[in-house]
């Protein structure tokens, strides 16, 4: 029962079924049809276990009720000759097929044993439950119905009368019986829903008190959002802003110059050009006199940021810095940063150590924020005087979750990409088309155009990988790629051999790039037409895409190759998805639905995973209703303090650091 997160008859009794199977209509045997699906409830009346061809075997018996008899058969589990002996009593629950005359095919069943018990399992609507090793289902309806019975009073009530009486909600108790033991299937999905929507009122009530919180703060530095640093950059940018970017813009510096903390997620998909965004941000930070610290995930990312900003940042006089693990002169670094020289601060997550300590830090920005966890951020602000944040990923969580996930923070997406980026085309080869994808990357080196090799994510010690990626390089010079200039990158270079790698690639140095995935975030070479990426199917759907997203960054026809046959059913659901789809929204939903949202990166550290009854992609419109009553009732009663409210009030509390 621990395995199934049980421990307490309140957590029994709020162990949901998984589905319900309706067995108040169980047919006569007589009547079964082949095609048909039939629950029928039989003795059975002779069963044999027979050996077939090779090594399996199967179980082959016949059932009878009071109208006749029929056959059923279970391959590959002759063991159940042993279980379902002669004179057992069942029900069994299957597809009617044709197998030497008309044969229930592998019925599921559910053995009953004479007592009285058996009316919990038959001519009823049944719970299925989620199990675990040594417990059935009749063992959980059996302690479910003694925790029901063993409950001499009702149970408190936790949803407000108001709120039960808007919707027609049925009271806690009814509905804890219903959920379980049903009337009707109706009944019990109003009863589901019932705690599917106290769960996300909670979840919504926390989120938005935080916020409320937030609302309520002064931070002591206020920015300028006119100064000429911001417009030194805007006279000096070599491109004009998306719609998006323009909007995002607009959105951040109403949020500098209000007297409230900034929280503000920029979302937009790779290559949507976030990093120009944020350098309005720092211009405008820097005019008021703020420090800025930008937190990326890696060094290398970092250190491209720093390339990026420091050409942009540097002619409007900032001074730019860089703070990895590696710096060389960090003990200078941390000195300018702490007597303010260092204007913009670029670094890993070596900028929150102890040790570093800003003059005026007035503004934070953190990239790929679902890389960081809560603690990891919290600790960068910590190193302000409530520093506006300013947060950007190019994951495109779903509207479901980002209203739940990043309910605390106000939202800005760039939905376009800049004008003339042309769309990856993205394919599997398989082994004989590999020649041609060879020639295709030579092409593409003679016009100038490079490529990523990406080697397989393998799953082994760092040192396996490193390994691989290095016999895979060699492989490559000494066979199909022999003719081209070929570069090295994983994480085990040290930085400035790194660099001197990217360098090489960034300026058309190196034709082909062999890598691990340690280019997956925010590298930006516009030359870089192609990808290729070996046992594609090994890695995640928004890995893939934010490989993926390294190329298509230039005016030229970019393709992304997928190698490798994947090994599971799912493997090859996630390369159709990525060749079916450009957008990382697109791609994003498929993910939710392939794996669902427990799994969704980034979520699991915000806790979402602890939904215990609801579920994102089917009670879309039960967050909807939670999230405007949640509101409507914060409006009226900031601090929960109404009776009847001490329920939500609990769950709220329990939430407010969802999102913090
Ligand atoms: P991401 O949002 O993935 O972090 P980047 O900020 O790295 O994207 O930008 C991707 C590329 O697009 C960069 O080379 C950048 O210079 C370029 N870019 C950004 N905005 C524009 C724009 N409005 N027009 C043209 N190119 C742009
Ligand atoms: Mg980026």
């Amino acid at each position: 029962m621990a395995a199934l997160g049980i421990h307490t008859w309140r957590d029994l009794l709020f162990y949901f079924p998984r589905d319900y199977q309706d067995r108040r209509t169980i047919s006569p045997i007589a009547q079964a049809c082949e095609g048909e699906v039939v629950i029928v409830e039989a003795e059975v009346s002779e069963m044999r276990a027979m050996r077939l061809r090779g090594r399996s075997n199967m179980a082959r018996g016949v059932l009878k009720d009071a109208s006749g008899s029929i056959a059923a058969t279970w391959f590959g589990q002759g063991y159940l000759a042993r279980v379902l002996t002669p004179g057992k009593r069942a029900i069994f629950f299957g597809l009617v097929g044709k197998y030497k005359g008309l044969c229930l095919q592998h019925p599921e069943f559910e053995l009953l044993t004479g007592d009285e018990d058996d009316l919990l399992h038959t001519g009823r609507i049944v719970p299925i439950y989620k199990l675990t090793e040594g417990v059935t289902q009749r063992m959980l309806r059996a302690w479910v119905r003694s925790a029901l019975d063993a409950l001499s009073e009702p149970l408190a009530e936790t949803l407000p009368k108001s709120l039960r009486k808007a919707y027609a909600l049925p009271k806690i108790s009814p509905a804890i019986r219903a959920v379980h033991f049903p009337d009707s299937l109706e009944t019990a999905r109003e009863a589901r829903d019932r705690f599917a929507y106290e769960e996300l009122l909670g979840i919504q009530l926390g989120i938005l008190s935080e916020r409320a919180h937030r609302r309520e703060e002064t931070k002591p530095n206020r920015h300028i959002v006119d100064g000429s640093h911001l417009q030194a950059l805007r006279d000096t940018l070599p491109f004009t802003l998306t719609q998006g970017q323009q909007q995002a813009v607009q959105d951040i510096l109403e949020d500098l110059d209000s007297p409230r903390p900034m929280a503000r997620l920029l979302q937009g998909d790779v290559g949507c050009g976030k990093t120009a965004v944020a350098l309005h941000a720092i211009a405008a930070a820097a005019d008021g006199g703020y420090q800025t610290a930008l937190m990326a995930p890696t060094e290398i990312l970092a250190e491209q940021h720093y390339a990026t900003l420091h050409v942009a940042l540097e002619p409007l006089g900032l001074r730019v810095e860089l703070l990895t693990g590696s710096t060389p002169d960090a003990y200078s670094a941390r000195e300018a940063i702490a007597d303010g020289r260092a204007e913009v601060i670029i670094g890993t997550h070596a900028l929150i150590q102890d040790r570093i300590e800003f003059h005026k830090l007035g503004l934070a920005v953190i990239d790929e924020q679902h890389r960081f966890g809560v603690v990891q951020r919290s600790a960068l602000v910590e190193k302000g005087l409530m520093p506006d944040m300013l947060h950007m990923t190019a994951t495109p969580i779903p509207r479901t979750l980002a209203i739940t996930v990043y309910g605390g923070m106000e939202l800005s997406i760039i939905q376009e990409l800049p004008p003339g980026r042309q769309p990856i085309k993205t394919r599997r080869i398989t082994p004989a088309k590999l020649e041609g994808m060879y020639g295709y990357i030579r092409e593409q080196a003679e016009a100038g155009l490079q490529t990523y090799y990406v080697c397989p994510l393998v799953e082994a010690s760092e040192k396996k990988q490193l390994a691989d990626v290095t016999s895979f390089y060699d492989e490559l010079v000494a066979g199909p790629l022999h003719d081209l200039r070929l570069g090295l990158l994983h994480g085990r270079l040290r930085p400035e051999e790194k660099e001197v790698v990217m360098l090489a690639f960034k300026n058309g140095e190196l034709d082909v790039l062999v890598s691990t995935s340690v280019i997956e975030v925010g590298i930006d070479v516009p030359t870089a037409t192609t990808m290729v990426i070996e046992d594609a199917s090994q890695f995640g759907l928004t890995q893939l895409h934010q490989l993926r997203g390294r190329i298509g960054r230039g005016e030229h026809l970019s393709h992304c190759f997928l190698l490798g046959k994947p090994k599971t059913k799912d493997g090859a659901e996630r390369l159709r998805v990525l060749c079916e789809h450009t957008s990382g929204f697109d791609i994003a939903e498929a993910d939710l639905k392939l794996r669902g949202p427990g799994e969704f990166r980034g979520v699991r550290q915000a806790g979402l995973s602890d939904l215990r009854i609801a579920d994102l992609i089917r009670d879309v419109r039960l967050l909807d209703r939670a999230r405007q009553d949640a509101q409507a009732i914060l409006n009226a009663d900031p601090s929960l303090a109404a009776p009847g409210y001490e329920a939500l009030r609990a769950a709220a509390e329990r939430f407010e650091s969802f999102t913090a």
